[in-house]
């Protein structure tokens, strides 16, 4: 069950030289309060601040709506000493970091995630014989914990020339020179290594 509802709280409250106008006694007290959403009691986000009056005396309690204009004015001139606490604010900034570091983990670990589950038709960005050339490799099978591959005819690719024609084009026509299998393990190495797997493609 997921307890839910919107709670208020004081911000600030102090004291004015304005004189109670129903017992023409008390010195009124400015009081701020917030209300916010809540889900288990965290603070989601701020719904609204309320200012009013008090009479320590009479203990009238007027809201902005019921003060005269001038009482008004004052009140809302007074604002500015009730500030929203950034707490109130919790639960968006949460779920906001939340978003942002699943949306991190899995721009980082896509890599991973490609190596641990292969599909066929995956194909990897290996560095050839320079830092400047590459091999592209087609998964054609996965065998347990070794996968199987295809690579391009052309061992010594430019990056310019890796583009979704060369990785996902004639397929059939450009991958067919050799083949080899390789461990689930040493393929992850490959990302370790000298950075010998630059990326992986998956359509
Ligand atoms: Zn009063």
């Amino acid at each position: 069950m997921i307890i839910f509802g919107t709670r208020s709280k004081l911000l600030n409250a102090f004291g004015t030289q304005q004189t109670c106008n129903h017992c023409n006694t008390g010195k009124l007290n400015v009081v701020y309060t917030i209300n916010y959403f809540h889900i288990f009691w965290i603070p989601m986000f701020p719904i609204g601040k309320k200012g009013m009056t008090q009479c320590p005396h009479c203990k009238q309690t007027l809201t902005e709506r019921e003060l005269d204009p001038q009482s008004r004015n004052y009140l809302q001139s007074q604002k500015g000493n009730a500030k929203t606490p950034l707490k109130y604010f919790a639960g968006l900034i949460i779920i906001g970091l939340l978003v942002f570091s699943v949306i991190t983990i899995n721009v980082l670990d896509k890599k991973g995630g490609y190596i641990r589950n292969p599909e066929i038709g995956d194909v990897y960005q290996v560095k050839g014989f320079d830092e400047n050339q590459f091999v592209l490799w087609k998964v054609t099978a996965v065998e347990g914990d070794s996968v199987v591959f295809v690579t391009h005819k052309n061992n010594a690719l430019s990056q310019a020339e890796i583009n979704d024609e060369t990785v996902f084009g004639k397929l059939d026509a450009d991958f067919a020179s050799s083949t080899l299998k390789m461990a689930k393990s040493n393929i992850k190495s490959m990302t370790k290594n000298n950075k010998n797997l630059v990326a992986i493609f998956r359509k």
